[in-house]
């Protein structure tokens, strides 16, 4: 008989977020079943012992002088990625460094201490990230599938898209029709809520959270927790330049965006402003 494909799950400096967003994948249990799990920081498993594993799972973010298992948090990191065949990242800390520290790919924009060893390595940002995307890696690794990675080692399955797409207040965001609060069923976010969606690499508006809602879709604004600009200051705010925003929405020209932006300002939608009327009374 095969034995299990070895699976060590190491926490860095983190909250443990990202171990619990996991718990909530339906299927974990046969994720569980497929694998010899040698050790998570807060499932039953054996001690913690410098071993050699099929996939590497890290957790959290690295700093100096940071005491974990024993060893020095950032020797250990090096001597457990050497010692595996692959690397999932996972969550914004892991990857950028995100609320606690430096990341081990990137710090922030630039390299991390640990870029050296992009090759075996997958990153899966988000704060925490959706239990599907943690699945999809550990599954398509142990399938030994291959997996399609963009410039930051993102699977382009998950982060090829961005939070706006498939948001169902897109429209509004298309007719420049503002929700004026959180919470409002009707309005995008974008303008007055600060929402993040259409700079952030994410499918959380295609594949939804417990399967049935995401921030936008629930009337709070996208805080960008997938991106190494993660956490930036002023969440609920879009920095605008007379009226303009300093950022215009990934990929699209400014020129594009302000022509859009004015035709349909100077233009009006009878529809979604009734729904807005509606939900005033
Ligand atoms: S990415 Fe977010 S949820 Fe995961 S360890 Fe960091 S702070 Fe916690
Ligand atoms: S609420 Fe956010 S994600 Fe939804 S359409 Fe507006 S900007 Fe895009």
């Amino acid at each position: 008989m095969h034995s299990k494909p070895k699976v060590l799950w190491i926490d860095a400096v983190s909250c443990y977020g990202c171990s619990h967003s996991f718990y909530n994948y339906p299927q974990i249990k046969e994720i569980l079943n497929k694998i010899d799990l040698i050790y998570h920081p807060l499932l039953p498993t054996k001690e913690f012992e410098i071993k050699s594993s099929d996939i590497l799972i890290i957790e959290g973010a690295i700093k100096s002088n940071f005491l974990r298992l024993g060893f020095d948090l950032i020797d250990l990191i090096a001597k457990l990625i050497k010692l595996s065949r692959k690397v999932i990242l996972i969550g914004t800390c892991s990857v950028y460094g995100g609320m606690f520290g430096e990341g081990i790919l990137f710090n922030k924009e630039d390299k991390g201490k640990f870029y050296k060893c992009k090759d075996k390595i997958i990153s899966i940002p988000g704060c925490p990230p959706h239990p599907e995307w943690i699945a999809y890696a550990i599954e398509m690794v142990l399938n030994d599938k291959k997996i399609l990675l963009d410039s930051e080692n993102r699977p382009k399955e998950i982060y090829s898209y961005t939070s706006h797409m498939g948001c169902v207040r897109n429209e509004y965001f298309e007719w420049k029709v503002d929700a004026k609060n959180f919470g409002e069923k009707e309005g995008c976010l974008f303008y007055e809520q600060g929402c993040q969606g259409p700079y952030t690499h994410s499918s959380c508006n295609k594949i939804l959270w417990n399967e049935v809602n995401s921030k936008p879709r629930a009337g709070t604004p996208c805080f960008g927790c997938t991106e190494k600009t993660f956490p930036r200051k002023d969440l609920f705010k879009t920095e605008t330049f007379m009226g303009i925003p300093a950022n215009i929405p990934l990929g699209v020209s400014k020129r594009a965006y302000l022509t859009l932006a004015g035709v349909a300002k100077s233009l009006t939608n009878e529809r979604l402003n009734k729904r807005l009327i509606d939900e005033d009374n």
